[in-house]
Order: structure tokens, then sequence, then C-alpha cells
């Protein structure tokens, strides 16, 4: 552990919060599902009925060890009951911070040092493993996709309550004392009629999934950013070229496939990009005034400048992982 290097995080001022400067405005985005997907809310829930019969068991039990044996049959209940989606009235979401994450994770994970120093300090992923997992173990999939980003020791991840300098994505997305400068809105996607319920035979599991080509649509609000940092929110959304990204992992068991059901792979596709009366323009190849709407063919040379100006600031600096990819070879390998 001690021979890997320890790299120095380059921080700086956090700009102002009270002011409105730069660019402010937001994107329509749809998230397209290209597999089998599931967003949990984390909790398992329980049926009704499943509660009535367990007081029923209960009721009648005689011994300590009626009500052990009641308690075992009772978890494997709970394991087969589905988790369930995350819904708003009969629609499936995806939690405006869910999709955050993602994106913030995969910038994260983008950025290698240069000359002993990173931009990020991999506040979402910190507590991951420094030293390859095995194959198998806990994260390991993760460990091989992300391993130049992974492979090395940093100082501690940003915190404003604690330091005067956060470093460029805390900046953007916020932390611990500061508030980020872009807010993600819950994704709306198909109607819960139109959800089906998988069987995971293998690990004896039953999820709520949206079918591929589901779509979630949702927006993205940004103020105060530079143009080069809304070309890195498109980078962080898997968006190369144009206004549709390569495919990205999301949601539950996207590193892992059971029973040769593949789960969890989107692509973010823009709609639109509005910038607010307040805002500063972008010019790049064409201009985006204050109050302008772009979309279709317009909105593609937009996104293509500013991915430039991202490739062209922070070349040498920025990893270009096609993360699906590289789990289908990991996959293929195994
Ligand atoms: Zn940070």
């Amino acid at each position: 552990m001690s021979s890997l290097p320890r790299i120095k995080i380059l921080r700086s001022n956090p700009r102002s919060r009270d002011t409105l400067e730069d660019l402010i405005g937001y994107m329509e985005v749809d998230i397209i599902a290209k597999s089998y997907l599931h967003i949990g809310t984390g909790f398992e829930f329980l049926s009704i009925d499943a509660i009535k019969k367990f007081e029923e068991l209960v009721k009648r039990a005689r011994t300590r060890e009626d009500l052990r044996s009641i308690m075992s049959r009772f978890s494997e209940e709970v394991a087969k009951e589905p988790e369930a989606p995350v819904m708003i009235g009969d629609k499936l979401i995806i939690p405006g911070s869910t999709v955050k994450g993602n994106v913030r994770s995969r910038l994260e994970l983008s950025f290698i040092p240069k000359d002993g120093q990173i931009r990020s300090c991999l506040i979402r992923a910190h507590n991951y493993p420094l030293q390859p997992p095995r194959r198998g173990e806990q994260g390991w999939r993760h460990f091989r996709i992300w391993e130049h980003a992974l492979k090395f020791t940093r100082d501690e991840p940003c915190d404003y309550t604690k330091m005067q300098k956060v470093c460029i994505l805390c900046d953007i997305f916020g932390t611990a004392g500061l508030v980020g400068l872009v807010h993600f809105n819950d994704f709306t996607g198909p109607s819960i009629h139109d959800v089906i319920s998988l069987n995971l035979v293998s690990i004896g599991e039953r999820l709520f999934v949206a079918k591929p080509e589901s779509v979630f649509s949702g927006r993205i609000i940004f103020r105060n950013i530079k143009p080069l940092e809304l070309g890195l929110l498109l980078y962080g959304m898997g968006i190369r070229r144009g206004v549709e990204g390569r495919s990205v992992l999301l949601g539950k068991h996207k590193y892992v496939k059971y029973d040769n059901i593949k789960l969890g792979i989107v692509t973010y596709k823009i709609k639109s990009l509005q910038l607010s009366k307040l805002s500063s323009s972008i010019e790049v190849e064409i201009t985006v005034r204050p109050g302008d709407k772009v979309e279709g063919n317009e909105l593609g040379k937009v996104t293509f400048s500013l991915l430039k100006l991202v490739n062209e600031t922070f070349k040498e600096e920025l990893l270009d992982i096609d993360e699906v990819k590289m789990l289908e070879q990991i996959e293929a390998r195994a």
C-alpha cells in the first residue's frame, strides 16, 4: 500500500454563490434505457398479504422453536418480494439525486493525475479500495473499469466547512458547506403499467424493471458556470459529439449479469438547451444568446464545440472510457 503514489488535489476558492454570472439556464434531457433498468429505493416493501400471513403464523406459534422457524420462513418471503421501483403518481422515475450522482461520479472517475496533481477529489467514490479487489470480490468489475483513476492515494475529499478551497467538481456539484451550481430534477419515465417484473432465479430476486427503449425525461438546471463546465457536464453524461451519448451504466446490477440478463445500460440525450435572459452568451461555432433556446442540428454544433473545449483544456487529464464496452470485455475474459 505504501508504494502507491500520493497525489495532490488541485483546489481553489469556490466562486461566489450570491451573484448571477456566466451561464444560467437549463437542458431538457432524456435518459433512454438500452437494456432492462431498475432504479431502486434501496428499501424492500412487503405486500399486505405477506404481513397478514406473518401475523397469523406468529399468533399460532406455541414455542420458541415455532417462532424461530416462522422467522426464517418469513425472511425467505421477504427475499421473494420484488424490490419497489421509485414512483411519482403512476410513473416510474429516476430521482434527480441518482442522475446527479451518475454524472458526477463518471466525471470524478475520468480525471487522472498530471504532474502529481489531480482535479477531482473523488468525493463520491472515496471509499473504493486502492488495490484491485480479486476477481469475484465486491467491486472488482468497477475497479477494473476505472483503475486508472483509482490506483493511487489522494488527499482527503473536499469539505468546505473545514477548508477554504475545493476541487472543480465540488465547486460545480457542491460539497459539505457549499451548495452546487447544477440542479437535477427527477426524470419521469414510463407508466407503472409498462413496467415488468423480472425474476432473477439464480439469486432468488424479483425486480420491477423498465423495458429497453423506455425513456425518462428531466431537466438539468445550471447557474454561474462557464462554457467549459457546461461541456464537462455533457462529458459526464457520456456525450462525445452530437446530442446523444454513448452507453453508460446506471442503477441496480449494472456491473453483474445474472441469468444472462443485462441491466442498467442507458444513454443520455440532450433535447434542448435554454439560456436565461440573465445569462451570458455561449460564443462558439455558433452563438447562443441570453433567452435563446437551441435544439436539433444547432444544438449538436454547440455540444461539439463545448466538448472540443473540454478535450483541449483537459488533454492528458481526462480519460475517455467506454464503460459498457470494457465491462463486456471483462465478462468475455471471465
Ligand atoms: Zn472535491
